[in-house]
Protein backbone atom coordinates (compact mmCIF):
# COMPACT_ATOMS: atom_id res chain seq x y z
CA UNK A 1 0.00 0.00 0.00
CA UNK A 2 1.40 3.47 -0.94
CA UNK A 3 1.84 5.70 1.57
CA UNK A 4 0.66 9.36 0.45
CA UNK A 5 3.33 12.18 1.80
CA UNK A 6 1.97 14.01 5.05
CA UNK A 7 1.17 17.43 3.96
CA UNK A 8 2.82 20.44 5.96
CA UNK A 9 -0.18 22.21 7.43
CA UNK A 10 -0.82 23.80 11.33
CA UNK A 11 -1.88 21.01 12.45
CA UNK A 12 1.01 19.17 11.85
CA UNK A 13 2.95 21.44 13.96
CA UNK A 14 0.31 20.67 16.95
CA UNK A 15 1.10 16.99 16.65
CA UNK A 16 3.67 15.19 19.11
CA UNK A 17 6.21 14.02 16.72
CA UNK A 18 6.10 10.77 15.81
CA UNK A 19 7.66 8.18 13.55
CA UNK A 20 5.73 5.88 10.86
CA UNK A 21 3.47 3.46 12.70
CA UNK A 22 3.97 -0.22 10.53
CA UNK A 23 3.91 -3.24 13.27
CA UNK A 24 1.66 -3.78 15.96
CA UNK A 25 3.73 -3.98 18.85
CA UNK A 26 5.63 -0.41 17.63
CA UNK A 27 2.19 0.99 17.16
CA UNK A 28 1.87 0.65 20.94
CA UNK A 29 5.42 1.76 21.18
CA UNK A 30 5.35 4.85 19.27
CA UNK A 31 2.66 6.45 21.55
CA UNK A 32 3.82 5.09 24.56
CA UNK A 33 6.26 7.82 25.47
CA UNK A 34 4.64 10.73 24.02
CA UNK A 35 1.27 10.53 25.94
CA UNK A 36 -0.78 13.21 23.13
CA UNK A 37 -1.31 16.69 24.35
CA UNK A 38 -5.00 17.88 25.39
CA UNK A 39 -4.79 20.79 22.92
CA UNK A 40 -5.54 17.76 20.09
CA UNK A 41 -8.29 19.66 18.22
CA UNK A 42 -6.65 21.87 16.24
CA UNK A 43 -9.76 24.02 16.55
CA UNK A 44 -13.26 23.83 17.63
CA UNK A 45 -15.06 21.30 15.61
CA UNK A 46 -17.89 23.85 15.19
CA UNK A 47 -15.73 26.66 13.48
CA UNK A 48 -13.03 24.05 11.71
CA UNK A 49 -13.94 25.18 7.94
CA UNK A 50 -14.92 22.85 5.47
CA UNK A 51 -11.36 22.80 3.96
CA UNK A 52 -9.80 21.65 7.05
CA UNK A 53 -12.09 19.14 7.75
CA UNK A 54 -11.27 17.61 4.31
CA UNK A 55 -7.45 17.85 5.35
CA UNK A 56 -7.95 16.57 8.96
CA UNK A 57 -9.96 13.08 7.72
CA UNK A 58 -7.92 12.35 4.88
CA UNK A 59 -4.52 12.84 7.58
CA UNK A 60 -6.27 10.52 9.43
CA UNK A 61 -7.12 8.35 6.56
CA UNK A 62 -3.45 7.75 6.27
CA UNK A 63 -2.29 7.85 9.54
CA UNK A 64 -4.87 4.82 10.05
CA UNK A 65 -3.05 3.75 6.30
CA UNK A 66 0.20 3.12 8.67
CA UNK A 67 -0.90 2.14 11.67
CA UNK A 68 -2.95 -1.20 10.02
CA UNK A 69 -1.18 -1.68 6.47
CA UNK A 70 -2.99 -5.34 6.51
CA UNK A 71 -6.93 -4.18 6.87
CA UNK A 72 -9.23 -6.29 5.44
CA UNK A 73 -12.48 -7.61 5.56
CA UNK A 74 -12.80 -9.37 8.64
CA UNK A 75 -15.09 -12.37 7.14
CA UNK A 76 -13.15 -15.33 5.78
CA UNK A 77 -14.43 -15.83 2.22
CA UNK A 78 -13.36 -17.96 -1.32
CA UNK A 79 -15.57 -16.25 -3.23
CA UNK A 80 -18.57 -13.82 -3.57
CA UNK A 81 -21.22 -16.35 -2.78
CA UNK A 82 -19.53 -16.99 0.58
CA UNK A 83 -19.07 -13.55 1.17
CA UNK A 84 -22.74 -12.92 0.80
CA UNK A 85 -23.45 -15.45 2.95
CA UNK A 86 -21.16 -14.71 5.85
CA UNK A 87 -22.35 -10.66 5.47
CA UNK A 88 -25.83 -11.40 5.98
CA UNK A 89 -24.68 -14.06 9.20
CA UNK A 90 -22.33 -10.86 10.88
CA UNK A 91 -25.37 -9.57 11.56
CA UNK A 92 -25.87 -9.45 15.74
CA UNK A 93 -22.97 -11.45 15.89
CA UNK A 94 -18.91 -11.09 16.04
CA UNK A 95 -17.22 -11.69 12.68
CA UNK A 96 -15.47 -14.21 14.79
CA UNK A 97 -18.17 -16.19 14.99
CA UNK A 98 -19.20 -16.21 11.69
CA UNK A 99 -15.62 -17.00 10.50
CA UNK A 100 -16.05 -19.93 12.89
CA UNK A 101 -19.35 -21.24 11.91
CA UNK A 102 -18.81 -20.77 7.82
CA UNK A 103 -16.49 -23.89 7.10
CA UNK A 104 -19.01 -25.99 8.23
CA UNK A 105 -21.54 -24.31 6.13
CA UNK A 106 -19.77 -24.23 2.86
CA UNK A 107 -18.23 -27.52 3.21
CA UNK A 108 -22.35 -28.98 3.06
CA UNK A 109 -23.32 -26.75 1.03
CA UNK A 110 -20.76 -24.98 -1.21
CA UNK A 111 -22.99 -23.91 -4.25
CA UNK A 112 -26.03 -21.22 -4.10
CA UNK A 113 -28.05 -24.42 -5.38
CA UNK A 114 -26.97 -26.66 -2.45
CA UNK A 115 -28.11 -24.17 -0.02
CA UNK A 116 -31.15 -23.46 -2.22
CA UNK A 117 -32.21 -27.30 -1.62
CA UNK A 118 -31.44 -27.80 1.74
CA UNK A 119 -33.26 -28.83 4.57
CA UNK A 120 -33.83 -25.68 6.88
CA UNK A 121 -33.24 -27.53 10.08
CA UNK A 122 -30.17 -28.71 9.18
CA UNK A 123 -28.99 -25.48 7.79
CA UNK A 124 -30.55 -23.67 11.53
CA UNK A 125 -28.25 -26.40 13.33
CA UNK A 126 -25.02 -25.28 11.89
CA UNK A 127 -26.17 -21.50 12.43
CA UNK A 128 -26.97 -21.75 15.73
CA UNK A 129 -24.28 -20.29 16.61
CA UNK A 130 -24.45 -17.07 14.91
CA UNK A 131 -27.97 -16.36 16.93
CA UNK A 132 -30.73 -15.48 15.13
CA UNK A 133 -30.42 -18.57 13.25
CA UNK A 134 -33.89 -19.27 12.10
CA UNK A 135 -34.15 -15.89 10.47
CA UNK A 136 -30.72 -15.80 8.96
CA UNK A 137 -31.38 -19.47 7.78
CA UNK A 138 -34.45 -18.04 5.79
CA UNK A 139 -32.07 -15.32 4.38
CA UNK A 140 -29.45 -17.24 2.91
CA UNK A 141 -31.81 -20.26 1.97
CA UNK A 142 -34.27 -17.37 0.09
CA UNK A 143 -31.24 -15.27 -1.51
CA UNK A 144 -29.50 -18.53 -2.55
CA UNK A 145 -32.90 -19.54 -3.83
CA UNK A 146 -33.00 -15.91 -5.45
CA UNK A 147 -29.44 -15.96 -7.09
CA UNK A 148 -30.73 -19.78 -8.51
CA UNK A 149 -33.92 -18.32 -10.18
CA UNK A 150 -32.97 -15.24 -11.66
CA UNK A 151 -29.11 -14.52 -11.40
CA UNK A 152 -27.79 -17.92 -13.15
CA UNK A 153 -26.38 -19.31 -9.64
CA UNK A 154 -24.15 -16.72 -9.35
CA UNK A 155 -23.82 -12.80 -7.34
CA UNK A 156 -24.89 -9.93 -9.18
CA UNK A 157 -22.59 -7.19 -8.92
CA UNK A 158 -24.91 -4.60 -9.15
CA UNK A 159 -26.24 -2.84 -6.09
CA UNK A 160 -29.63 -2.31 -7.16
CA UNK A 161 -30.10 -6.30 -7.62
CA UNK A 162 -27.76 -6.79 -4.71
CA UNK A 163 -30.30 -5.35 -2.36
CA UNK A 164 -33.26 -7.24 -3.87
CA UNK A 165 -31.92 -10.34 -2.24
CA UNK A 166 -33.52 -11.37 0.91
CA UNK A 167 -31.56 -9.87 3.86
CA UNK A 168 -29.61 -7.79 1.60
CA UNK A 169 -29.17 -4.15 2.66
CA UNK A 170 -27.18 -1.68 1.50
CA UNK A 171 -24.28 -2.32 4.07
CA UNK A 172 -24.17 -5.78 2.98
CA UNK A 173 -24.22 -4.71 -0.59
CA UNK A 174 -21.14 -2.71 -0.40
CA UNK A 175 -19.09 -5.40 1.48
CA UNK A 176 -19.95 -7.58 -1.15
CA UNK A 177 -19.69 -4.62 -4.31
CA UNK A 178 -16.22 -3.28 -2.56
CA UNK A 179 -14.02 -6.74 -1.59
CA UNK A 180 -15.34 -9.11 -3.75
CA UNK A 181 -16.06 -7.19 -7.10
CA UNK A 182 -13.44 -3.65 -6.32
CA UNK A 183 -16.10 -1.42 -6.56
CA UNK A 184 -15.54 1.08 -3.70
CA UNK A 185 -18.12 1.51 -1.43
CA UNK A 186 -18.17 2.66 2.12
CA UNK A 187 -19.63 0.16 5.24
CA UNK A 188 -21.15 2.05 7.50
CA UNK A 189 -21.23 -0.15 10.40
CA UNK A 190 -21.51 0.49 14.48
CA UNK A 191 -17.67 1.16 14.38
CA UNK A 192 -17.98 3.35 11.95
CA UNK A 193 -20.56 5.29 12.47
CA UNK A 194 -19.26 5.76 16.54
CA UNK A 195 -15.75 6.78 15.07
CA UNK A 196 -17.28 9.42 12.71
CA UNK A 197 -19.19 11.24 14.72
CA UNK A 198 -16.10 10.84 17.70
CA UNK A 199 -13.95 12.69 14.42
CA UNK A 200 -16.42 14.97 13.83
CA UNK A 201 -16.75 14.54 10.31
CA UNK A 202 -20.38 14.68 10.26
CA UNK A 203 -23.00 15.26 12.74
CA UNK A 204 -25.40 12.92 10.68
CA UNK A 205 -26.93 9.77 12.50
CA UNK A 206 -28.67 7.85 9.59
CA UNK A 207 -26.47 5.15 7.62
CA UNK A 208 -26.91 6.73 4.25
CA UNK A 209 -26.63 9.98 5.19
CA UNK A 210 -22.81 9.49 6.77
CA UNK A 211 -22.39 7.02 3.79
CA UNK A 212 -23.53 9.95 1.40
CA UNK A 213 -21.20 13.16 3.62
CA UNK A 214 -18.18 10.63 5.02
CA UNK A 215 -17.90 9.84 1.06
CA UNK A 216 -17.46 13.44 -0.24
CA UNK A 217 -14.68 13.61 1.88
CA UNK A 218 -12.61 11.66 0.37
CA UNK A 219 -11.44 10.10 -3.27
CA UNK A 220 -13.77 7.04 -4.64
CA UNK A 221 -11.11 5.11 -4.69
CA UNK A 222 -10.44 5.53 -0.98
CA UNK A 223 -13.74 4.13 -0.16
CA UNK A 224 -13.45 0.78 0.50
CA UNK A 225 -9.86 0.35 2.54
CA UNK A 226 -10.81 3.35 4.63
CA UNK A 227 -13.95 1.61 5.71
CA UNK A 228 -11.50 -1.26 6.37
CA UNK A 229 -9.02 1.40 8.38
CA UNK A 230 -12.28 2.80 10.34
CA UNK A 231 -13.77 -0.51 11.65
CA UNK A 232 -9.93 -2.09 12.46
CA UNK A 233 -9.34 1.47 14.54
CA UNK A 234 -12.67 0.51 16.10
CA UNK A 235 -12.23 -2.75 17.03
CA UNK A 236 -8.61 -2.74 18.29
CA UNK A 237 -8.23 0.44 19.66
CA UNK A 238 -11.29 3.37 19.61
CA UNK A 239 -13.63 1.03 21.69
CA UNK A 240 -17.52 2.25 22.20
CA UNK A 241 -17.51 2.07 26.03
CA UNK A 242 -13.66 2.61 26.47
CA UNK A 243 -11.57 3.95 23.68
CA UNK A 244 -7.59 3.56 24.40
CA UNK A 245 -6.42 6.91 23.93
CA UNK A 246 -3.84 6.46 25.32
CA UNK A 247 -2.09 4.13 22.96
CA UNK A 248 -4.29 5.96 19.97
CA UNK A 249 -1.91 6.71 17.48
CA UNK A 250 -4.31 9.50 15.72
CA UNK A 251 -5.14 10.91 18.59
CA UNK A 252 -3.37 14.31 17.57
CA UNK A 253 -6.25 14.58 14.84
CA UNK A 254 -9.38 13.58 16.77
CA UNK A 255 -11.69 16.07 18.67
CA UNK A 256 -13.04 13.26 21.12
CA UNK A 257 -9.27 12.73 22.76
CA UNK A 258 -9.79 12.08 26.45
CA UNK A 259 -13.27 10.47 26.08
CA UNK A 260 -11.71 7.34 27.27
CA UNK A 261 -8.53 6.33 28.66
CA UNK A 262 -5.28 8.63 28.61
CA UNK A 263 -2.62 6.93 30.70
CA UNK A 264 -0.36 5.04 28.31
CA UNK A 265 0.38 1.84 30.54
CA UNK A 266 -3.28 1.46 31.29
CA UNK A 267 -4.86 2.56 27.81
CA UNK A 268 -2.37 -0.24 26.43
CA UNK A 269 -4.09 -3.06 28.58
CA UNK A 270 -7.74 -1.63 26.45
CA UNK A 271 -6.26 -3.20 22.84
CA UNK A 272 -7.36 -5.80 21.33
CA UNK A 273 -6.85 -8.23 18.73
CA UNK A 274 -3.29 -7.95 17.31
CA UNK A 275 -2.53 -4.84 18.86
CA UNK A 276 -3.21 -6.60 22.49
CA UNK A 277 -0.78 -9.43 21.05
CA UNK A 278 -4.59 -11.59 21.00
CA UNK A 279 -5.52 -13.65 17.37
CA UNK A 280 -7.64 -11.84 15.13
CA UNK A 281 -11.17 -12.31 13.81
CA UNK A 282 -10.40 -14.75 11.12
CA UNK A 283 -9.68 -17.95 10.52
CA UNK A 284 -7.16 -17.63 7.54
CA UNK A 285 -6.39 -14.17 7.78
CA UNK A 286 -4.28 -12.73 4.94
CA UNK A 287 -0.56 -12.82 4.55
CA UNK A 288 -0.17 -9.05 5.10
CA UNK A 289 -1.84 -9.65 8.46
CA UNK A 290 0.03 -12.72 9.54
CA UNK A 291 3.30 -10.88 7.89
CA UNK A 292 2.38 -7.84 10.26
CA UNK A 293 2.76 -10.21 13.81
CA UNK A 294 -1.46 -11.28 13.61
CA UNK A 295 -2.28 -14.43 14.50
CA UNK A 296 -5.29 -16.72 12.70
CA UNK A 297 -8.51 -16.97 15.01
CA UNK A 298 -8.97 -20.51 16.81
CA UNK A 299 -11.65 -22.43 15.39
CA UNK A 300 -15.30 -22.97 16.43
CA UNK A 301 -14.74 -24.64 20.29
CA UNK A 302 -10.90 -24.05 20.53
CA UNK A 303 -11.13 -20.88 22.22
S1 LIG B 1 -9.15 6.22 20.87
FE1 LIG B 1 -9.55 8.28 21.71
S2 LIG B 1 -8.09 9.60 20.64
FE2 LIG B 1 -8.21 7.69 19.46
S3 LIG B 1 -9.74 8.04 17.89
FE3 LIG B 1 -10.79 7.12 19.64
S4 LIG B 1 -11.55 8.84 20.89
FE4 LIG B 1 -10.00 9.63 19.48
Amino acid sequence: MQKAPVQKTPVQKATPPRKAVVAPEKATAAVRGTPPAKTVAPEPPGNESRTALVRRARRINRELAEVYPYAHPELDFENPFQLLVATVLSAQTTDLRVNQTTPALFARYPTPEDLAAADPEEVEEILRPTGFFRAKTKSVMGLSRMLVEEFGGEVPDRLEDLVRLPGVGRKTAFVVLGNAFGRPGITVDTHFQRLVRRWKWTEETDPDKIEAAVGALFPKSEWTMLSHRVIFHGRRICHARKPACGACPIAPLCPAYGEGETDPEKAKKLLKYEKGGFPGQRLKPPQSYLDAGGRPAPPLGAG
